[in-house]
């Protein structure tokens, strides 16, 4: 009998090309005409989190790279009055790929290295839940969506962050531009109102602070992110993968990783009999744990503790370089994954629960 795995995406077909490497018959049951994403984004995979280099954590895990990368050193914050802050990495802090149905895009090439190794791909499958050993169909319920534009500019390459509560409550909005290609987009809570109009003064927002105009528009879209992830991701006898186990960066969103890495280790567990659950945990129990704390501190920053946050990024001060993990962009987000509490989750909470007990005052916020 084959392994059956419902979903194509990114943790589905990492699970398949390991489990036929590892010998074992495999069939890959996907609902659309097409594996993995439709819509065309640029996407990052994140660097901070391991020492090792993703790009070579993805290839120890037998995924070829031949899919559009491209190494990214640099990340402006922006707070809702435009303090800018620009940091930079002497190594990538993270890498550029490009998703959805184009050539050269990270889906076409997991489905390509699927196909190569002969793996069954069953396109508009109706395969039931119950009838998988393997559940990797995605995010399970939104509890967030992302409004986005794709367009053209002749702009340099950059990567700018906006945070602003008026344009993405509790998330954050983006601008990319890539090779002239660019990206704006905002995440809101799902089930909030006018995310149209919020969409249309994050674009006006960027506009005049990248001092550039937008109309080349190439496409809309419109997505959902989930956060929230299982304590066990082998349920019944069923493997968990991906998103469908809620493994997800739970403050920026940066789901790859944890995709590549959970299909890899439900594959491992069924060629070498080893605990799923174990590999798991052991593998990225922490950095899952602490972005779900960066999370609860971040749903509860108001306007005024964006732009606090950008003048501490943005700080001269010898003790905040320190706790900030020096100048280095990179030892920044090490901190801010790296340990359960940082000094700068500390110092946030301490502002959260004065906050509360209504002394603001003494902060002069
Ligand atoms: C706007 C946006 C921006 C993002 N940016 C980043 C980023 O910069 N960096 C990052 O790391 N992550 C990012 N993410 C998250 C990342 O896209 C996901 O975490 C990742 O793709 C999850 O992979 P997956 O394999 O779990 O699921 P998916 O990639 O969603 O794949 C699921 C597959 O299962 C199929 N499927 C679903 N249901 C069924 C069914 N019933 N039967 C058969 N097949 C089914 C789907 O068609 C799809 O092919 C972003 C997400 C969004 C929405």
């Amino acid at each position: 009998m084959p392994i059956k795995i419902l979903g194509g995406g990114i943790s589905g077909l990492t699970a398949a090309i390991n489990l036929k490497k590892a010998g074992f018959d495999v069939e890959v049951h996907e609902r659309k005409d097409y594996c993995g994403k439709q819509t065309k984004d640029f996407q990052f995979l994140e660097n901070w989190t391991s020492n090792e280099d993703v790009l070579d954590t993805l290839r120890a895990m037998h995924i070829e790279t031949e899919f559009y990368v491209k190494p990214w050193y640099s990340q402006e914050i922006l707070s809702p009055t435009f303090k800018r802050y620009i940091g930079t990495s002497t190594r990538p802090l993270m890498y550029l790929v490009k998703r959805g149905q184009r050539e050269d895009s990270m889906d076409r090439a997991l489905e390509k290295q699927a196909r190569r190794s002969e793996i069954k791909i069953l396109y508009n499958s109706k395969l039931q839940h119950n009838e998988a050993d393997i559940i990797a169909t995605g995010m399970r319920r939104p509890t967030w969506v992302v409004t986005g534009i794709m367009f053209r500019l002749e702009h340099p390459d950059k990567s700018v962050v906006l945070l602003d509560n008026n344009l993405s409550y509790g998330c954050y909005s983006y601008f990319i531009v890539n090779d002239h290609r660019g990206e704006i987009a905002c995440g809101n809570p799902k089930g909030l109102n006018g995310y149209g109009d919020r969409l249309a003064l994050t674009v006006k927002k960027f506009e005049k602070v990248l001092d550039t105009k937008i109309d080349d528009i190439e496409e809309r879209f419109t997505s959902v992110v989930n956060f929230g992830f299982l304590n066990k991701a082998k349920v019944r006898g069923q493997y968990f993968v991906g998103e469908a186990a809620g493994f997800q960066d739970h403050l920026a969103g940066f789901g790859m990783v944890y995709a590549f890495k959970s299909g890899y280790y439900a594959a491992q567990s069924i060629a070498e009999s080893i605990d799923y659950d174990r590999l798991w945990k052991e593998g990225f129990h922490k950095p899952l744990k602490v972005s779900s704390r960066n999370r609860w501190i971040y749903d509860r920053l108001s306007n005024n503790d964006f732009e606090k946050f950008v003048d501490l990024l943005r700080s001269s001060n010898s003790v905040i370089r320190y706790l900030r993990g020096g100048d280095d962009m990179q030892s920044f987000m090490r901190t801010l994954y790296g340990t359960p509490l940082s000094l700068f989750h500390i110092y946030f909470m301490g502002r959260t629960l004065l906050r509360s007990l209504n002394i603001r005052n003494l902060l002069g916020s």
